[in-house]
């Protein structure tokens, strides 16, 4: 890694590695929130609450509980929110220590997303923040296209 990149991985985590950091936080480790950490672990992009909904077996947890649920885990710090400026909060798993940072490839046919690692140099955040006497600048980009299935 490049110095200075924000610090993001994509390896997928383990389950109970998962789980531990909710008990550490002592939060309950309830049906539903196993459940969509489990959903979110098997999808390695963002997910809107209703695609977890469609994923979760009948029974373990109904839409206002994944809506609670998501808003926990994201003061956690355990997901991270994205916005593909459709109006649906996206979530994806945030790898402890990660500032989760990074930005998505999204197919406007039909839907299909790919991860960014590419990122602007640290050093246009620093000029833009020096610039406008800002501190701590940070940035959201996603990026939108056709995919090469669409494309045919
Ligand atoms: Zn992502
Ligand atoms: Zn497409
Ligand atoms: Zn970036």
């Amino acid at each position: 890694m490049k110095a200075g990149a924000h610090k993001h991985s994509h390896q997928k985590q383990e389950l109970p590695a998962l789980t531990d950091r909710l008990r550490r936080q002592s939060r309950k480790i309830t049906g539903p929130r196993a459940a969509i950490l489990e959903i979110l672990r098997q999808h390695p992009h963002p997910l809107t609450n209703r695609e977890i909904f469609a994923e979760m077996s009948k029974g373990s947890g109904d839409l206002a509980t994944i809506y609670r649920s998501m808003h926990l885990l994201e003061k956690m710090g355990m997901v991270k929110r994205f916005d593909f400026g459709d109006g649906a909060a996206r979530f994806e798993l945030m790898a402890e220590g990660d500032d989760g940072h990074h930005h998505h490839l999204v197919c406007t046919k039909c839907s299909e997303v790919v991860e960014i690692e590419e990122c602007f140099p640290k050093k246009t955040e620093e000029k833009i923040a020096a610039k406008n006497g800002f501190k701590a600048v940070t940035h959201r980009l996603e990026f939108f296209g056709i995919c090469p299935e669409c494309q045919r």
